[in-house]
């Protein structure tokens, strides 16, 4: 009987798209890395979880170390259980088994963030370093890699002696891009105002940087680097995807934290914590994202 077919296949059809819709919905698990750092973690990580949570795309667990100086030793998150590692973590080395599980998880084609300070962790762990892209302070030097920078729109990987990581004092600045086709650009502007915010300069490490998404120039007048320095970038690490952003130093409290307030920060920030989760960038770009000439802020950590 053709018509009992048909009603059979109409609703085998319904229920598959049902499924389909309800499976494409489900929120990323996300774990961010928290409890150390020279910066307000307490302030940063509660700003990141806000801006992913309020987003609908994740839901995120903390993975809080104890304290400086403590015993590290039953510090072991379950990375595997996760497609997206937040990294906002610049303090005392892991245990040998997480050591171990990160390294394994990245290996394994995982997605990571680095946000801002965490580049500046675990100088002596030349592996991480490489996941990390380049990094900062904690001593570097020419020892630790190259300073990278771009130059005319060109990667440069400069091996000369020097210091590894410094910013000017905070102000506003301009975004440049020249990558609109990487799934974190499409449809962003190729330049917007970021709010008053440091700008990580000579920068080095022994990665490679593979999508170079934002970059802004660091001028000597705000004692920056007199060159343009990567803001935002990805970093080529076997099948691993990995999004790296410099912006965001935290400020005091929720309320007075204007770098991670600013609606350009978080509409990075969220794209590239889809794209290094899943491969792709789902998200529409909202009316409020920052123009070149004017900033733009997210109070509430939400759109
Ligand atoms: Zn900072």
């Amino acid at each position: 009987n053709m018509k009992i077919k048909t009603i059979i296949c109409l609703m085998l059809f319904s229920l598959i798209s049902v499924f389909g819709c309800s499976q494409k919905n489900t929120p990323v698990k996300a774990l961010i890395v928290t409890g150390q750092n020279n910066h307000v973690w307490e302030v940063s990580h509660m700003a990141i979880k806000q801006i992913l949570e309020n987003s609908g795309l994740f839901t995120v667990d903390l993975a809080v170390s104890p304290a400086k100086g403590e015993n590290m030793s039953g510090f072991r998150p379950d990375f595997s259980a996760y497609k997206l590692i937040v990294l906002d973590y610049n303090g005392d080395r892991w245990p040998e088994e997480t050591d171990k599980a990160f390294l394994d998880y990245v290996q394994n084609g995982g997605g990571v963030l680095i946000y801002h300070a965490a580049d500046n962790a675990f100088r002596e762990w030349s592996e991480f370093n490489k996941i990390l892209g380049f990094g900062g302070w904690e001593g570097r030097n020419e020892t630790d890699g190259p300073y990278i920078y771009m130059k005319d729109g060109e990667l440069i990987y400069d091996g000369s002696p020097g210091p590894g990581g410094s910013h000017g004092k905070q102000h506003e600045y301009v975004l440049h891009s020249d990558s609109p086709e990487h799934p974190v650009m499409k449809g962003l502007p190729a330049k917007w105002m970021h709010a008053k915010d440091e700008l990580y300069d000579r920068m080095r490490g022994p990665g490679k940087v593979k999508d170079v998404l934002y970059w802004a120039y660091s001028d000597p007048e705000t004692g920056g680097s007199g060159r343009d320095e990567l803001s935002i970038f990805t970093v080529d690490y076997g099948t691993a995807r990995i999004f790296h952003t410099t912006l965001g130093h935290a400020g005091k409290t929720l309320d007075d934290n204007i770098a991670m307030q600013c609606a350009g920060f978080q509409i990075t920030l969220l794209r590239g914590a889809e794209w290094a989760a899943t491969g792709k960038v789902t998200q529409e770009i909202p009316a409020d994202f920052p123009t070149e000439t004017k900033i733009s802020l997210r109070k509430n950590y939400r759109e």
